[in-house]
C-alpha cells in the first residue's frame, strides 16, 4: 500500500517568505551572512563538542576542516558579492542596434541542502553561504548519522539566523523523503550515489534541478622524481584526516614498482609521527563514525596483506591508520569507495599504466599527483577526467574559495564555493533593451520582399 506522506508545512512558509521578497535585498543577504559568521565564531566550541562527540574530531581539526572553512567562504562571499551580483553587459550583434543587452542574477526560491555525517557542519553551512548569498530561501536537513551536530545546527541556525527563510529539517529517510515530496527550485545533495539517484529522481518529478556532490576511489600517483619521504607525510595527513572519512581523501596509492616499496616505511613514519607515535592515544586522531562503517572496513582488511596499522577496537570504534600492500585490482578493497583509514598501495608499470586504471572507472572526485615531472603532470591533466586534481598537495583545493568544487560523472554535478555558489544558486536571466523608436526591426517584418532579402 502507498503510504501518503503530508507536505512539510515549512516548506510553504519559506515559499511564502521568498514571494514576499524577504530574501532579495543586499542588505537581507549581507546581515544573514554576518549573522552565521556569528554563530560560527561564538557557537565554534559548542560546534567543536558536537564534531567530538559524533566523530571523536580534535578541535583544531573542527577549526581547519569544518568550521574556520566556513568562515573563510562567508568573508570571500561578503567581499565579493557586490560586484558578483552586477548585472553584467553583453554586446548586440549590428542587425539589432540600437538595443542593450545585459545578464543579471536572480534568486531561484526555496532551496534545499542535504548533508552528510562525515563533514556535518561545513556541508551544511557551507552551500548556505551560497544559497543566502544568491538571495534564496533555505531547507537545511543535516545528517542524522551525525546527531550531535544535528541537533547543534538546529539549535543554532534559528538564533542567528531570519527564521523566516531559514529552517532546519533533522531526520532521516523518513524525514527527507517527505521533503523530496516537495517542489524546491534547487536541492544540492552531498553523500553516496546511491541516494544520489532517489533525490535526482525526486527532483525530476518538479523538474528541480539538482547539483550532487558524491564520492569515489580519488587516486594518487607517486613517481620517483619527489622526495617520498615529504610525499608520504602530505599522502598521510589527506588520507588519515577525519580517521579517512572525507569524500576527497586519497582512497589508494599507485606508484611505480620500486617506488611502491620505498613509500611504505615513509608512510609508517608519517603516521607516527602525525599521531604522537600512537594513533589510539593521539587526541588528533578520530573515529570511525558507527557500528555499521566499522564492521564494512575492517571487513576490508580480511585476507589483506598489513604493511602497517592494521589494529583495531569495536569498542571505541578506533581503527588504526592502515597501509596495505600486494593488494589485487579486483578485490573489494579496490571495488568500492574506502571512506576510511586504509590505504592500498598499488605498483604500476608507470604513469600511463596509472592513468589506464585510472580511465577505466568511474570519474574521481579527485587525483592527485606527486611529481616535479612536467610531462607526467601534463599527461595526467589532460588525459584523466576529475572533479579537481591536486599536485604535490591532497585535499587543501577545497579550501581554496576561489576554486570550485564539485564531481564530475560518478562523482556528482554541479558545483559551488565561491561564485561557483552563487551561479548555482541563481538563475542568470537574459535582458534585451530596444526602443520603440525608431523602429529598426521593421526589416524584419513579413511580408518578405526580394528587397529585403540582405537583412534576415
Ligand atoms: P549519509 O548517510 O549521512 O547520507 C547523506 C544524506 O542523505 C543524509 O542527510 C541522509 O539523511 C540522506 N539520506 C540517506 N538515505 C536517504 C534516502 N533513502 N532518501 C533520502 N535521503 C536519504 O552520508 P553518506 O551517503 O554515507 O556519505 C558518504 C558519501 O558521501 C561518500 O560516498 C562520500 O564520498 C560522499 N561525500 C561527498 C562529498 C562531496 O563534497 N562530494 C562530501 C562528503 C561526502
Amino acid at each position: 500500500m502507498a503510504v501518503e506522506t503530508a507536505p512539510a508545512p515549512v516548506v510553504p512558509a519559506l515559499r511564502g517568505a521568498f514571494d514576499r521578497g524577504v530574501t532579495r535585498p543586499l542588505s537581507w543577504r549581507i546581515r544573514q551572512l554576518e549573522g552565521l559568521r556569528r554563530l560560527l565564531l561564538e557557537a565554534g566550541t559548542e560546534l567543536e563538542d558536537a564534531l567530538f562527540s559524533d566523530l571523536g574530531k580534535n578541535p583544531a581539526e573542527s577549526q581547519l576542516t569544518e568550521i574556520g572553512l566556513v568562515v573563510a567562504e562567508v568573508e570571500h562571499t561578503l567581499k565579493h558579492l557586490r560586484s558578483w551580483l552586477r548585472p553584467s553587459r553583453v554586446r548586440v550583434p549590428l542587425s539589432l542596434a540600437p538595443a542593450s543587452a545585459q545578464t543579471m542574477l536572480e534568486p531561484l526560491g526555496v532551496v534545499l541542502v542535504i548533508g552528510p555525517w562525515n563533514y556535518p557542519v561545513q556541508l551544511v553551512l557551507a552551500p548556505l553561504v551560497g544559497a543566502l548569498a544568491a538571495g534564496d530561501a533555505v531547507v537545511l536537513k543535516p545528517s542524522e548519522l551525525a546527531p550531535a551536530t544535528s541537533a547543534a545546527i538546529a539549535r543554532l541556525v534559528p538564533a542567528y539566523l531570519d527564521d523566516r527563510a531559514v529552517a532546519v529539517v533533522e531526520g532521516g529517510v523518513e524525514e527527507t523523503t517527505t521533503l523530496l515530496a516537495e517542489r524546491f527550485d534547487h536541492i544540492l545533495y552531498t553523500g553516496n550515489g546511491t541516494v544520489g539517484r532517489i533525490v535526482m529522481e525526486a527532483a525530476a518529478k518538479h523538474l528541480t534541478p539538482v547539483t550532487l556532490e558524491l564520492g569515489g576511489k580519488s587516486p594518487v600517483y607517486v613517481d620517483d622524481t619527489v622526495d617520498l619521504a615529504s610525499a608520504a607525510r602530505r599522502i598521510a595527513w589527506g588520507k588519515f584526516l577525519n580517521a579517512g572519512q572525507t569524500c576527497v581523501a586519497p582512497d589508494y596509492l599507485m606508484a611505480p614498482h620500486d617506488v611502491a616499496e620505498r613509500i611504505v616505511p615513509h608512510l609508517a613514519e608519517a603516521i607516527a609521527e602525525l599521531y604522537d607515535g600512537d594513533p589510539r592515544t593521539s587526541s588528533s586522531y578520530g573515529r570511525i563514525i558507527n557500528d555499521k562503517q566499522f564492521a564494512r572496513l575492517t571487513g576490508l582488511l580480511d585476507g589483506q596483506e598489513v604493511a602497517v596499522g592494521g589494529r583495531f577496537d569495536a569498542r571505541t570504534r578506533y581503527l588504526a591508520p592502515t597501509v596495505l600492500t600486494g593488494v589485487e585490482p579486483d578485490s573489494p578493497v579496490m571495488s568500492q569507495e574506502i571512506f576510511g583509514p586504509i590505504l592500498p598501495v598499488l605498483a604500476v608499470d608507470g604513469a600511463d599504466d596509472a592513468i589506464a586504471r585510472i580511465t577505466a572507472g568511474e570519474k574521481p572526485l579527485a587525483l592527485y599527483l606527486f611529481t616535479s615531472d612536467r610531462e607526467t603532470e601534463r599527461a595526467f591533466l589532460t588525459r584523466t577526467s576529475s572533479g579537481a586534481v591536486g599536485v604535490n598537495v591532497p585535499v587543501a583545493h577545497l579550501s581554496v574559495p576561489g576554486l570550485p568544487f564539485g564531481g564530475v560523472g560518478g562523482s556528482g554535478m554541479g558545483q559551488y564555493h565561491g561564485i561557483s555558489s552563487i551561479e548555482t544558486f541563481s538563475h542568470r536571466k537574459a535582458v534585451l533593451t530596444k526602443r520603440l523608436a525608431p523602429d529598426t526591426l521593421g526589416l524584419v517584418y513579413p511580408p518578405y520582399t526580394p528587397a529585403k532579402d540582405g537583412f534576415i
